[in-house]
């Protein structure tokens, strides 16, 4: 028997005892926002594991598909550690010859590159995924992402200064900093709010993408703002404490210190997999009040199920997404999300689907006023 097989049956065993209380409730899998898009699910993940079945555990594809937000873990009565066993999984396929599907080849090149560089360049993983078989599957948007993240490395955004008194740590993460339009616009929100961000030097790509701890930042001291739920947790995992950039701005609208305003009067709003799904609605349902407008909602799991961020541009879109987009469109109104990879990815689905359908970064969206200035305004406006 080869050392790696024989090596996987230890660590299968292992698993098996750590599975053992497992009734196959399904728990775990209803609660899982990837839902319909998983062949097998976490449960089924668990029942191979029980069964110790290595060879179908080693050629599972749906471990990569995890976005590893922990909602089976949580969901679970009897304390597996459902996300845990998956993150088993996923490393004894990359220590042997396991599945290669696209998302497991993506999270392999980008460990590969965070290894030698600090920030992931998506080009070059797009390149290296097209050497290996794996194409986009939709052309023209990924083509347009291309071609941004190409001017943004032509021309690199500029640092915000570090002077005013209002000052905020933030971690821009790479997604953000390869979107020259995102990234400009979440600073403007910011500072149409009266706060500052300034960005420390070791901010960089946070390595959720690689999935390998190796390649994770070290931790940082004092909270940092994020715009990316991606970001979030991957540094909170690190030891870093983390606080939405987005969930501080709104807090400073409801204290009135500026008035927030909608692109629109109605909006979708999408949360993705990896943010915490109840308490960024709230949220975002709190922003669109102070805003004036209205959120849609169909039913809350659909707000939050995976965009397939991770591989979803060459596997297609999601189901749930797919779903989404056609509930945006019925109702002509744009989506909008906390997520930059959702926001890519979403976009790719609504042209998939050839569905009319606009899709925010929710800077994007939302502009801050201070509120000294509405004042002033009013005031002209009384005067004439
Ligand atoms: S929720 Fe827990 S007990 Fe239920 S199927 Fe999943 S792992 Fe098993
Ligand atoms: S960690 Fe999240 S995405 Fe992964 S299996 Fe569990 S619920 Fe599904």
């Amino acid at each position: 028997m080869a050392p790696v097989a024989e090596q996987s049956r230890a660590a299968v065993e292992a698993l098996a005892e750590r599975c053992r209380s497992c009734y196959q409730c399904g728990r775990c899998r209803s609660a899982c926002p990837q839902g319909l898009d998983l062949a097998d699910g976490p449960r089924a993940v668990v029942r191979l594991a029980i069964a110790q079945d290595t060879e179908r555990l080693l050629a599972c594809e749906d471990v990569w598909r995890c976005s590893e937000c922990g909602a089976c873990t949580e969901a679970c009565p009897m304390g597996v550690d459902v996300a845990g066993v998956l993150a088993e999984v996923r490393a004894m396929q990359r220590a042997g010859d396991g599945a290669r599907c696209p998302e497991r080849t993506g999270a392999d090149l980008a460990a590969h590159q965070l290894k030698r560089r600090p920030t992931l360049n998506s080009l070059t993983l797009g390149l290296r995924m097209a050497v290996r078989g794996f194409l986009p599957r939709g052309r023209l948007t990924t083509m347009s992402l291309g071609a941004r993240a190409l001017r943004a490395q032509v021309r690199r955004p500029s640092r915000p200064v570090a002077s005013a008194d209002d000052l905020k740590v933030f971690y821009p993460g790479c997604a953000l900093r390869m979107d020259r339009e995102a990234y400009a616009a979440t600073r403007t929100l910011a500072i149409g709010s009266g706060m500052r961000l300034a960005e420390p030097d070791e901010a960089r790509c946070c390595g959720h993408p690689a999935r390998d701890p190796a390649v994770a930042p070290p931790p940082f001291t004092g909270t940092m703002l994020t715009a990316c739920p991606a970001c979030e947790r991957t540094l909170a995992a690190a030891g870093t404490p983390t606080a939405p950039v987005w969930g501080v701005l709104v807090e400073r609208a409801r204290r009135g210190e500026y008035q927030l305003e909608a692109r629109s009067a109605r909006f979708v709003p999408y949360v993705g997999c990896l943010s915490d799904r109840d308490a960024t609605l709230a949220v975002m349902a709190e922003a669109a009040e102070l805003a004036g407008t209205e959120p849609l909602l169909a039913h809350s799991s659909l707000h939050a199920t995976c965009c397939g961020a991770l591989g979803g541009a060459y596997r297609g879109p999601t189901r749930g997404v797919t779903e989404l987009v056609r509930f945006a469109a019925e109702r002509h109104a744009p989506i909008v999300t906390p997520c930059l990879l959702c926001r890519d990815n979403v976009r790719l689905a609504a042209r998939h689907e050839r569905a009319d359908v606009d899709v925010h970064f929710w800077p994007e969206f939302f502009r801050a006023t201070p509120a000294a200035a509405v004042g002033a305004s009013r005031e002209a406006e009384e005067r004439a």
